[in-house]
């Protein structure tokens, strides 16, 4: 990128939004204003109080570093290096899928299952960032919260989230439910559901994520599959097991799942697209 003259920082947010616009960034204007704001370390008033002053040009490189970045596709999260979610901090970067907004509700249903249940015990397999163990953890500090990731790397980066938030939860290494005993109240998790047919469309920063997080075989339940097997016989009595999976597969793996004597309703996201599974065992 040519580096660009002085500019005062309403300029360089102009200049930034131009770049990001071109680059096809879906959402040029906000990126650019969360980008700015966060590289400069300023609050979102000085784009009010200071948008006429010069920005340093030492200033300006790390800025133009930044953006040529996004430009390039990398996740918004990634330069941001951290972001809120589910009530808690969470580090995002490489190692990890970038926590989604869709999955905050998956949290909402897994705190509404545990309201009735005293002290829970529960388990988030696949936990990347930490998100869905650390949101648990934090909105009921009477549960005790495991979760497990195949990843080495996600789970220090879990680790680093648990003490980032200050909360307990015990990280294990392995494959889904691998010596886990349990009971547990609630086994939740969002796995990788996509099919392996949609690497090719993905979008450039989805190409970011790692592929273990994303997909799950030609059909997408490739994971889903074992997991659910697996919870059967890790489930407390009365236990609930919370999915979040492709709108394309929520409603026929709930069928797989009546098939195999559960009983499992499909759940929509709040675009409304069903994305997510809740199943019980009959008592
Ligand atoms: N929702 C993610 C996406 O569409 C997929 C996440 C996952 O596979 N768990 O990119």
């Amino acid at each position: 990128m040519p580096q660009p003259p002085p500019l005062t920082l309403r300029a360089w947010l102009l200049h930034a939004t131009r770049l990001l616009r071109e680059a096809g960034v879906p959402s040029p204007e906000a990126d650019a204003r969360a980008l700015v704001l966060h590289t400069l370390g300023l609050g979102a008033s000085a784009l009010l109080t200071r948008g006429g002053e010069v920005v340093p040009e030492a200033e300006g490189e790390r800025l133009a570093g930044v953006i040529e970045r996004r430009a390039a596709r990398v996740p918004l999260q990634h330069l941001l290096g951290e972001v809120e979610w589910g009530g808690v901090r969470l580090r995002t970067d490489a190692r990890a899928l970038v926590p989604r907004p869709e999955t905050e509700w998956l949290l909402h249903l897994a705190l509404e299952a545990l309201r009735p249940v005293p002290a829970p015990r529960v388990l988030d397999v696949g936990t990347g960032t930490g998100g869905l163990a650390l949101g648990v953890a934090a909105a009921r500090p009477d549960a005790t919260v495991t979760a497990t990731d195949l990843s080495p790397g996600a789970l220090t980066l879990a680790r680093e989230n648990a003490a980032l938030n200050g909360l307990a939860v015990t990280l294990v290494e392995g494959s889904l439910l691998a010596g886990l005993p349990g009971p547990f109240n609630l086994i939740v998790s969002n796995p990788p559901y996509l099919p392996e047919g949609d690497r090719a469309g993905a979008d450039p920063e989805v190409r970011h994520d790692p592929d273990l997080a994303l997909y799950a075989g030609a059909d997408g339940l490739e994971v889903a599959r074992p997991l659910a097997a697996q919870a059967r016989a890790a489930l407390a009595p009365g236990g609930v097991l919370l999915l979040e999976l492709d709108p394309r597969n929520a409603a026929p793996f709930a069928s797989e799942l009546r098939a195999d004597g559960w009983r499992a309703e499909v759940l929509p996201d709040l675009a409304g697209r069903e994305r997510f599974v809740r199943a019980r065992l009959p008592s």
